[in-house]
């Protein structure tokens, strides 16, 4: 059964047999078919419907209510971005939060830097981080590192109770605002990050596709906007397995050293030591950094230059 409208789906929304159907209501009348190999896990948490399976093009499929959230094949795309657009962005990131990110890529990402020395990461669903330690080894590598703390519970929450200043970016991995992740995407929740980052300090959040939620990153710039007095940037990407096949970032700087994010400081994808220990990164450049600021003037006319 699919999700009727406003209700997340319940896992499996198979519209054609042996096929998974991203079937949303935040993308009506369209839907990302997958072709299913194998479903490895079904289970529901105190949040929300997990399900794994093998497809037979990208790999293994991490789906939470009915929405994609990683494969094995363009995941590279996603993490990458979501992580080096904000990192590479000042000098010496040494203190990082993750919000949701529960299946450990971009703390897998995160660790690819030598300033770092402190990552934290706070997600709701302790269920997504067993599933991914057991079906995504490749993107749970990320809890390995000695630097990561592991919080569960809900980043609202979390957020309220560290001191002010503490953190060089917090990057905000975090499904879609149906469900846990709604208050993620809402302004109390901006103010509070604004407060517990240092001046200069940059953010990273998930912000939807410029094809189906102009509106609603309409919303999220302006609640940037008055939040962030550093700067406010809208980044986008190529993910195929995503709605539309595109992602985007808001990047927001707090006031104090001014960021240029469309100007990366640090070239972690010419850096030795992460190449060596964690491989050459699949998908991002000092290039393709610069070029995510770049966007259609159907959604520049909206989104502005800064
Ligand atoms: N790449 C994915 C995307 O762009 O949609 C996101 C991947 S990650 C699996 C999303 C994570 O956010 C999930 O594990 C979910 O449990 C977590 N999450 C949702 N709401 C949250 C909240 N309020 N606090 C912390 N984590 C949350």
């Amino acid at each position: 059964p699919s999700a009727e409208h406003g209700k997340p789906a319940d896992g499996v929304s198979s519209v054609i047999p042996g096929w998974f159907s991203e079937i949303s209501p935040l993308w009506p009348g369209e839907a990302h078919s997958l072709k299913v190999e194998k479903v490895l896990f079904q289970g529901k948490s105190d949040y929300q419907n997990v399900m794994v399976f093998q497809s037979s093009t990208y790999g293994r499929v991490l789906v939470l209510d009915g929405v994609i959230q990683v494969t094995e094949r363009d995941e590279c795309a996603y993490q990458e971005m979501i992580t080096h657009l904000p990192l590479c962005s000042i000098p010496n990131p040494k203190k990082v939060l993750v919000i949701g990110g529960g299946d450990g890529g971009v703390l897998r990402e995160v660790s690819r830097y030598s300033s770092v020395e402190q990552i934290d990461i706070c997600e709701i669903d302790k269920m997504v981080v067993d599933v991914s330690k057991q079906f995504f080894p490749h993107l749970a590598v990320g809890y390995e590192d000695p630097r990561v703390t592991l919080h569960i519970g809900d980043g609202v929450a979390f957020i309220k109770g560290v001191p002010e200043g503490t953190y060089d970016a917090v990057i905000v991995d975090s499904s879609d605002p149906i469900g846990p992740a709604q208050e993620l995407f809402e302004k109390p929740f901006f103010e509070s990050i604004a407060k517990v980052l240092r001046p200069g300090g940059v953010l990273c959040t998930q912000a939807e596709s410029i094809w189906l939620h102009m509106q609603l990153i309409e919303g999220i710039l302006s609640a940037c906007r008055q939040v962030f007095k550093g700067s406010v940037n809208y980044a986008w990407t190529t993910v195929p397995t995503y709605p539309s096949g595109v992602i985007g970032f808001m990047l927001c700087s707090t006031e104090g050293p001014p960021v240029d994010f469309q100007h990366p400081v640090n070239h972690i994808d010419e850096d030795e030591v992460s190449k060596k220990s964690k491989g050459p990164l699949k998908f991002y450049n000092s290039e393709i950094h610069s070029a995510a600021f770049c966007l259609p003037s159907f959604a520049k006319r909206i989104i502005g230059s800064e």
